[in-house]
């Protein structure tokens, strides 16, 4: 199989995670900071180390087969890329704030404002959409100190907690893009066998981080009401234990169920409740 080419970010939020997604998928690499290109040992594949703002071009151009970045800056950059994966992780919204106690109710009130923003492909996008006419200032960075400095009525930025916004004296008013890490591919790569094994790892790896398995035990009498709450992948596994009358259950719970189902569980009777986290589920 030729090798392909995956580009990530070099540093930066995105860093971390894109590189422990591809090493939980099983694949060996040198991570040298470094350098720009790293091969993978076991499987066939090169890894790009990139600004993000690259990344999407790189994809599109075919210098790069895969990429993995925000999908805010996909949309900044309108690339025409394949969207492969949402990956879960990255996740933050585009916002439009404004300085606290302007009391903007309608974002209508946005008409003949200014708003600054490093992102004004895609504010220009959701103002057009929804009729507003508002001048767009274009700046690279520290976007939340322009209203105190007299730059901008509003601003378009990226929040995850809002402590950027509260500590610039600034209030979030609406809702742009919600974004998260996306796998991206060149046009037509989807049918290329290395992507599709690719593809395949990062889903299981993805399940495998929703789901917990579970292991308890339970009195064999109370077995047929808490069998109704399992499902396990395709059903649970029941092993007698050695005292009489007592099995032992093993089964996977979706980590949003967990609480409500593990409390439920209890109440019929389980005891010595085990949970485990999975690295990979293969269906
Ligand atoms: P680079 O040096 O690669 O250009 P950058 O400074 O442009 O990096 P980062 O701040 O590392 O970018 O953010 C990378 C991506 O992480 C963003 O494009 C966005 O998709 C996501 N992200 C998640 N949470 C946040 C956040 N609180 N602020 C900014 N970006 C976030
Ligand atoms: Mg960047």
């Amino acid at each position: 199989m030729k090798a392909l080419k995956i580009a990530i970010q070099k540093s930066g939020r995105l860093n971390e995670k894109s590189v422990a997604l591809l090493k939980n998928c099983g694949l060996n690499f040198e991570n040298y900071k470094s350098s720009l290109i790293t091969s993978v040992s076991n499987f066939p594949l090169e890894i790009l180390f990139l600004r993000d703002d690259d990344i999407p071009e790189y994809v599109q151009d075919g210098i790069a087969d895969l990429g993995i970045v925000g999908e805010n800056v996909i949309q900044e950059t309108e690339v025409d890329v394949e969207y492969l994966q949402e990956l879960g992780f990255g996740k933050c919204t585009l916002k439009i704030a404004v300085p606290k106690g302007s009391n903007f109710e309608n974002i209508q009130e946005l008409n003949g404002k200014s708003i600054a923003t490093s992102n004004p492909v895609i504010l220009q996008k959701f103002l057009t959409n929804n009729g507003i006419q508002a001048e767009i200032r274009t700046i690279s960075g520290s976007v939340e100190i322009s209203p105190g400095l007299g730059l901008s009525d509003a601003i378009c930025d990226i929040v995850s907690t809002g402590g950027t916004l509260r500590s610039n004296g600034l209030e979030p008013f609406a809702d742009v893009l919600s974004s998260q890490a996306v796998l991206i591919g060149k046009k037509g790569i989807e049918s290329n066998e290395v992507v599709s094994e690719l593809l395949q790892r990062i889903q299981s790896v993805l399940k495998a981080k929703e789901t917990k398995y579970v292991v308890l035990n339970i009195e064999s009498k109370n077995l047929p009401s808490i069998l109704a709450l399992l499902t396990g992948v395709r059903s649970p596994t029941i092993i007698p234990l050695a005292e009489e009358g007592w099995v032992a259950v093993h089964t996977v719970i979706a980590e949003q169920d967990f609480w409500k189902k593990i409390n439920a569980l209890k109440s019929y009777g389980a005891q010595g409740i085990v949970v485990m986290p999975i690295e990979k589920i293969i269906m």
